[in-house]
Parts: structure tokens; C-alpha cells; sequence
């Protein structure tokens, strides 16, 4: 038996995307050709953009939605973005508001744009990120703010819709960002409630393929391409666009429309039975407290005495797929910087693993997985003993 519970690493295509990924290699033709096939391709893209638009709120009347390989791509383009038009790098004072608690993705090119002066908002001790914590690093200087919707390690929600009202009330002409990779899907998103001006997704979060995803942007914000060289996606992404990809967000988001209620529901039993058998080991340690809102899929937590990394290894051996810190940065020995960014050691990070539930598992399944994971953590403790 193997059971999957790394959905935010990746969901894993959804079992209708399965089922139709025949038709959807057959459109597969270029959406710019006048021929029929062409064309056919091009209603693909359009209906993706139509289920996607509603999936999300976000109105055709002044946003749209740019298709792109996925959220790494989206936020870089929208890090970059105040700054690309002629000499807007290092011209002026430029200042960007983020968080330490980003994915890399935002981080790393918000260190390197130069002349550029990020500030990386480190939550206060109740492991919150409050609009007065974001504002008050908010000058008429200040370009962008960038506030993800939902932490990949920690589930962590944040409250990004009275983060930017209280930005837009500071700065009008700061850009808006959210990262919404990890919550659409798992939480009700609404684009035109967060009030952003920018907002990305990451397909393969949802159950769509990989290597797909999308920027939605506000009317208001004048289009700048990163990747320049065609005309497509309404000027703003350059380059033959991923049919099948966009095609598979089309048929994840109208799937997300009719039962992502359902969908989020079982993710949530999934991760309440887990949590019950790890309330059976001790020296088990949450990071984000009760009464901070997580995903309904997210558990993270130190395993007193047992190292990350090794614990992913057994379980994977024994059917269980779990992860220790974000997939995005596995490969790097680094200790997570997200759980050190939260104030705690390099050693909790090390011991930190991350369980993210998929919502289509029998009870059976879960129960493996739970008595699987208590089994190895109690193995890999009384070896080390001995
Ligand atoms: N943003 C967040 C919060 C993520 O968790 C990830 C991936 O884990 C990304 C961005 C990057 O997404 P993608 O894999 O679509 O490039």
C-alpha cells in the first residue's frame, strides 16, 4: 500500500484529468494558427481562463489572467515587475515589503533586483503577520508588497485582505501582491476579496499537471512583460503557450467549482485522524498555535530526537509519502527558513516534518499512514537509545 500525504509538494493530477489527458494531447496544436486545429487550441486556453477566472472570483471586466509555467514564474515576474521599463533598475529609491516567511521563489529575487531595498517582515511572538507589521515599513518608496495567502510548511493562513487595505490606505500606488499557490484549492480564494492587485497560482497545487500556472492581474496595472519576444497572453508572456497544461487548469478548476467543498472537507478528516494517533507520541511539538488559522491539509510539527530527512526516508520505505520542510527546497541540507524565520533553532527545523493531506484516502489508508509513522518514530527513538 502507499499513501500520499505530501499534496503541497504536489497534488497529483486529479482523477478527471486522468481520465480526459487523451483529449487533451489532441489539442495540443498552436493557439496563434488561423487552421482549425489551432483554433481548437485556442478555445482550450480560452475556457481554461473562463474556469479559472470563476474558480477564483477574479472578473473579466478588470482583471485578467496571464498563463504561465507556474507560481516560481509568476512571482518573479511581479518582484521584477515595478521595476521593468527603461533605466527602472537602480534608478531610484525602491523599496519592496515582504515577509521572511515566503517561498524562495519571491525571496530570492527580492534580494537580488538591484538598487532595490527589501524588508522581510518576521512574524511577532504570537506568530502573527498584522497589517500594522507590514505598514509600517510602507513608504511613498515602497513599490510592492508581496503577502502569501497560505504558508507550503506551516498551513499557516494569513490575513491578506486587511494587510492590503491597510497598504492601499498607506501607499495607493504600491503594487499588491498575494501568493495564493498553497490555498487555492484547500481554502475558498477570492481575488476580488483579498482586494490585491496581483495574485499567483500554481496548477499542479490543485490537481492540475505540473509545470503550469497563472498571474492575475489587475486592469489597472500597466502590462510589462518579463518574457518578451511574441505577443501572447495578451502581450504580457511571451511563447507558445502549454495547451495541455492550461487545458488541465481548466478541467482542476471546474472540479474545484463543484466539489472543492467536499475536497477540503476530507482533506480536513484526513488530517484530524492523523492528528489523533500523533497526539499518541510524545515529544511531539506544533509550530503554529490553536488559535492561528492552517490549511485544512497541513501538519507540521518537531519530532523531539529524530532527524527530519532520515524519518522521510523510512516512512517512504514503509508506503508513506510525507516531507521534511518544502519540496521546493529539499536537496539543499539547509534547515527550513521558514521554521527559523518563526524564531525557533536550526535543530527544531532539522526535526521538522510536514504532512499534507490529499483528501482521497479510505480511513484504512490513513490509519496505515498514522500507524506507520508512530511505528517509525518509535523505532528510530528506541535505536537511538540503545
Ligand atoms: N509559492 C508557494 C507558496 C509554493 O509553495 C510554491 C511551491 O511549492 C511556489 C510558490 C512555486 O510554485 P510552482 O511549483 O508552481 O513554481
Amino acid at each position: 500500500m502507499r499513501v500520499y500525504l505530501d499534496a503541497n509538494a504536489t497534488y497529483g493530477p486529479l482523477a478527471e484529468i486522468e481520465h480526459k489527458v487523451q483529449s487533451l494531447l489532441a489539442q495540443s496544436y498552436n493557439p496563434s494558427s488561423v487552421h482549425a486545429e489551432g483554433q481548437s487550441a485556442r478555445a482550450t486556453i480560452e475556457s481554461a481562463r473562463d474556469e479559472l477566472a470563476k474558480l477564483i472570483d477574479a472578473p473579466k471586466s478588470s482583471s485578467r489572467i496571464v498563463f504561465c509555467s507556474g507560481a516560481t514564474e509568476a512571482n518573479n515576474h511581479v518582484v521584477h515587475l515595478p521595476f521593468l521599463s527603461p533605466n527602472g533598475y537602480g534608478s531610484e529609491v525602491n523599496h519592496i515589503v515582504t515577509t521572511a516567511l515566503e517561498h524562495p521563489c519571491i525571496i530570492e529575487p527580492a534580494k537580488s533586483i538591484p538598487g532595490v531595498k527589501t524588508c522581510f517582515v518576521r512574524p511577532n511572538n504570537s506568530f502573527q503577520i498584522t497589517p500594522e507589521m507590514i505598514t509600517e515599513h510602507v513608504s511613498e518608496d515602497t513599490k510592492l508588497v508581496s503577502i502569501m495567502l497560505a504558508n507550503n510548511e506551516t498551513g499557516q493562513i494569513f490575513d491578506v485582505a486587511s494587510i492590503a487595505s491597510a497598504v492601499r490606505a498607506k501607499n495607493p500606488k504600491a503594487l499588491i501582491h498575494c501568493d495564493a499557490a498553497q490555498a487555492v484549492g484547500k481554502i475558498p480564494v477570492s481575488y476580488t476579496e483579498l482586494g490585491v492587485d496581483l495574485l499567483s497560482i500554481s496548477g499542479h497545487k490543485f490537481g492540475a499537471l505540473t509545470g503550469i500556472g497563472a498571474l492575475v492581474i489587475s486592469d489597472a496595472v500597466e502590462s510589462k512583460p518579463y518574457i518578451a519576444g511574441g505577443a501572447q497572453e495578451h502581450r504580457w508572456r511571451s511563447g507558445t503557450e502549454n495547451v495541455v497544461g492550461i487545458g488541465s487548469i481548466g478541467l482542476a478548476s471546474k472540479c474545484h467549482q463543484l466539489n472543492g467543498i467536499n475536497i477540503q472537507r476530507a482533506m480536513l478528516a484526513e488530517k484530524e485522524m492523523l492528528l489523533s494517533v500523533l497526539s499518541e507520541i510524545s515529544d511531539i511539538e506544533h509550530h503554529i498555535p490553536t488559535d492561528i488559522s492552517t490549511l485544512p491539509n497541513t501538519i507540521n510539527v518537531r519530532v523531539h530526537g529524530i532527524k527530519a530527512d532520515d524519518l522521510v526516508v523510512a516512512l517512504d520505505l514503509a508506503g508513506v509519502c510525507i516531507s521534511s520542510g518544502s519540496a521546493c527546497s529539499s536537496g539543499k541540507p539547509l534547515p527550513s527558513p521558514v521554521i527559523t524565520a518563526m524564531g525557533f533553532s536550526e535543530e527544531h527545523a532539522k526535526e521538522t516534518i510536514r504532512i499534507s493531506t490529499r483528501g482521497d484516502h479510505t480511513d484504512a489508508e490513513i490509519e496505515f499512514a498514522a500507524n506507520q509513522i508512530k511505528g517509525a518514530i518509535e523505532r528510530m527513538r528506541s535505536k537511538r537509545a540503545a
